[in-house]
């Protein structure tokens, strides 16, 4: 006998394994970009036209970022919200299932690490808990939480030498001290930078183009929600 679960999302009894019911599943699948509209080739951003295009190619300062689907979707913006402010962890599962879609499309030998875009220490200490590590967990491969933001090095600048220190000061990350020295045995993976949400891209850009400046070649983005 199968064992009846519940969805997460809309809470019906679901008679399988899967992460949501096939109603949730159909209803978030048309809030995809992909079910609606058409992407730039190169840099994966979804446009709107198929003569459009894409301004960020133009001007040749893309980055590969990989956006599944909208923010102002009533289901996809209702999981965001459940999960990030009022802690409905097992939200995870559902926002990896999604960005599991961009991971193929950018790493489709599943080799690539997944660093997770940390949230702000003033929510982790508030909260206890940093909703992309909770998605990177929900992933089911491996993760390093290199990033960290710069207001955190203030705290633990003793532990960081002169070069970090300066790449602090330009940028809103660090490398997590943790790491620091260690980055040497992973330079030749590839990277995927995930978040929940992209919306000017600042985060992510400044973030892909951080992890670039200490010596990491392939770095790509993924966010589950964009908004246009
Ligand atoms: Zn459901
Ligand atoms: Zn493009």
């Amino acid at each position: 006998m199968k064992r009846a679960l519940f969805c997460p999302v809309c809470h019906s009894a679901m008679n399988s394994c899967d992460v949501i019911c096939d109603e949730c599943k159909a209803a978030l699948d048309g809030e995809c970009f992909d079910s609606f509209m058409s992407r730039c080739p190169v840099c994966f951003y979804p446009k709107v036209a198929p003569f459009y295009e894409c301004d960020k190619c133009a001007a040749l300062s893309y980055n590969k970022v990989y956006p599944v689907a909208r923010y102002d979707g009533p289901l996809s913006y209702s999981i965001l919200d459940s999960f990030k402010f009022h802690a409905h962890k097992e939200m995870a599962h559902v926002i990896a299932l999604y960005l599991s879609r961009a991971l193929s499309a950018l790493d489709p030998q599943g080799n690539a690490l997944i660093v997770p875009i940390p949230c702000s220490n003033t929510r982790l200490k508030k909260s206890g808990w940093d909703p992309m590590v909770e998605v990177a967990k929900a992933l089911r491969r491996p993760y390093l939480q290199i990033l960290s933001n710069s207001d955190l090095q203030r705290i633990q600048q003793k532990r960081l030498n002169r070069q970090q220190r300066l790449s602090a000061s330009e940028g809103r990350f660090v490398i997590n001290p943790d790491y620091s020295g260690k980055l040497d045995e992973i330079k030749d993976k590839s990277i995927i930078v995930i978040d929940d949400i992209v919306t000017t891209m600042s985060t992510m850009n400044s973030a892909i183009s951080f992890l670039r400046e200490n010596g990491f070649s392939n770095v790509f983005g993924a966010s589950w929600l964009c908004e246009l």
